[in-house]
């Protein structure tokens, strides 16, 4: 039989018009360093159909890529609608790649009109030269002559953004797509090899955003004012900008303002309900709250971590001492990106439902998953079993773009390269990524173990720890720690707060201390290069 339903595509024109019409007082924030520009989700929508037509003007009338080299602002929200609504491809660079991969995606994606903020419009002009597909560069505000002559260089036509929309009519009328058509796309930075691209489509982009409004989701809500911290490069800000005009809930936008201080004014001045972010930014805004007590948080109720581990005593530190509730949440930018979120089980308190919120979370819905074992085997969900975690679903990759990674796919699963249990009723701990996991004599030390019990000791900034060649055990645990200024710490302190936490054949024996642990592009610990340091013998070693 068949169903009697409409056939109606899901498509991001309809998250455009419904957001914009709909909640069209709702709004778009974007700090600036004279304080917060504002445009009403209502005014939005006139600009985006203003910027369609200025893209249909530049020759973007079919499925050409549209990139962006931006900061999460105003116009990179347009572009966000705008680019897949009128049936191109948006493709957000992420600008903090090394310039190689920028050049090898950039060429790879055959990226043709480039978006890119003056902010970061020289060095982007330094790329241009290698960037063999890009016809128009818009640049985004004000830039001086010698740099808009560099862009536009070999030809190539510069224009500006608000210009360009100014002169532009108000009417488009959106194509109808297919829902399976290319909505936009981002690459995964490669651990070996190149960065490999996901293409998402507008499906998949609708659905995942309507997962980010439920309440075992992210819940975003009308009336929420959220602080998107993630870059819009970083795994599609995590589904916030579609959720957002979807949930008709306000956005605030950091622009390159991403300092503790000033995000913490943001908070204060817009009333920041919730917001999304890396560990590493809580970590620091935390910090920062610490020691500004006068900073008024009271609107901010609750935010999202994600992208790495997040230490248990971070989260804890954000509800004991500032209200904050801080929920932890799982993905990937081959699912959308997401795949778990630590709500706890209904009717549970205290201790218990910590249990519950230090996982990655539960599974999402219409997110399948299975652990498989290292034999091949598919593992029992009883929270005890290991394997790593391979997930299905309508928001998670099939393949990559023009790039075979047969590895990475298992009879039409994806394989996450995440290893760890999953609880009858759904819940994901994840012990390690596999490539961290340390094999240490015929056991296996979970590396994100040893950082967050070595992040709750009171002198620790941040710790990192990797495996490294050991000549009895095959593998060990190097500790790589930064001590909060200010603050005296030992080796052997160190240990014995270890020790307490975890079995002691874990402990590590080689400790380093460091200003700093580096960073990758979206700000995780880069344990490739803590690994290389010592290697090459450029960290500074304390056997204990
Ligand atoms: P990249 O590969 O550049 O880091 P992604 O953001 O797509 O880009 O990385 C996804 C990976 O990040 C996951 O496979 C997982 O290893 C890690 N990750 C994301 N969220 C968490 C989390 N909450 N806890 C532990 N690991 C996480």
């Amino acid at each position: 039989m068949q169903s009697s339903m409409q056939d109606v595509p899901l498509l991001i024109s309809q998250i455009l018009e419904y957001g914009t019409t709909v909640h069209a007082a709702s709004e778009v924030v974007t700090w600036t360093a004279d304080g917060p520009r504002r445009s009403t989700y209502g005014e939005m929508g006139r600009d985006c159909k203003r910027l369609a037509n200025a893209l249909r003007s530049l020759g973007v009338d079919g499925d050409q890529r549209v990139a962006t080299f931006m900061w999460n602002n105003e116009e990179h929200l347009e572009l966000y609608l705008t680019v897949p609504a009128m049936g191109a491809v948006l493709h957000a660079l992420n600008i903090r790649l090394f310039p190689e991969q920028l050049i090898y995606v950039a060429n790879h994606a055959q990226d043709e009109v480039v978006v890119v903020d003056s902010s970061l419009a020289a060095p982007f002009a330094k790329l241009l030269p290698h960037l063999t597909s890009v016809r128009h560069v818009v640049v985004n505000g004000a830039v001086p002559d010698d740099v808009r002559a560099a862009l536009a260089a070999d030809g190539r036509e510069v224009h500006d953004y608000r210009e360009l929309l100014d002169a532009q009519s108000e009417e488009f009328t959106w194509p109808q797509l297919d829902e399976t058509t290319a909505s936009s796309m981002c690459y995964t930075s490669g651990t070996t090899g190149n960065p490999k691209g996901v293409v998402y489509s507008h499906r998949s982009n609708y659905l995942h955003a309507m997962q980010l409004c439920m309440p075992s989701g992210l819940g975003v809500r009308q009336g929420d004012r959220l602080l998107a911290v993630v870059p819009m490069f970083h795994a599609n800000a995590w589904g916030m900008p579609y959720g957002s005009l979807l949930a008709g809930a306000t956005l605030v936008m950091p622009d390159r303002f991403l300092q503790a201080e000033p995000l913490a004014t943001m908070i204060a001045a817009e009333h920041c309900t919730g917001g999304a972010a890396v560990p590493t930014i809580w970590t620091d805004l935390l910090r920062h709250l610490d020691e500004h007590p006068e900073v008024d948080t009271t609107s901010m109720r609750e935010v999202i971590v994600g992208g790495s581990a997040c230490p248990p005593s971070l989260m804890r530190a954000f509800e004991e001492r500032h209200d904050i509730r801080v929920l932890h949440a799982w993905g990937m930018t081959e699912m959308s990106p997401l795949g778990t979120i630590a709500v706890p089980p209904a009717g549970l308190a205290g201790e218990q439902a910590w249990s519950y919120r230090e996982t990655q979370g539960r599974l999402s819905a219409l997110v399948q998953a299975r652990l498989v074992g290292p034999d091949g085997s598919v593992m029992a969900w009883d929270g005890e079993a290991v394997g790593e975690l391979e997930v299905k679903g309508p928001w998670i990759t099939g393949s990559y773009y023009l790039d075979d990674d047969p590895e990475k796919f298992d009879s039409g699963w994806l394989r996450t390269g995440d290893v760890g249990t999953l609880t009858p009723d759904g819940f994901l701990r994840l012990t390690d990524r596999a490539k961290d996991v340390i094999k240490s004599g015929g056991e296996w030390i979970s590396s994100v173990d040893l950082e967050n019990a070595l992040m709750g000791h009171p002198k620790v900034k941040e710790a990192s720890v990797v495996g490294v060649p050991d000549d009895r055990w095959g593998e060990r645990p190097l500790a790589a720690i930064v001590v909060l200024e200010g603050q005296e710490l030992t080796v052997e302190e160190l240990r014995t707060y270890l020790a307490d936490h975890v079995a002691k054949w874990q402990v590590p024996e080689r400790w380093a201390f460091v200003d700093e642990v580096p960073k990758t592009s979206v700000g995780k610990f880069d344990k490739k290069v803590i690994r290389r340091s010592y290697a090459e013998g450029k960290l500074e070693v304390t056997a204990g």
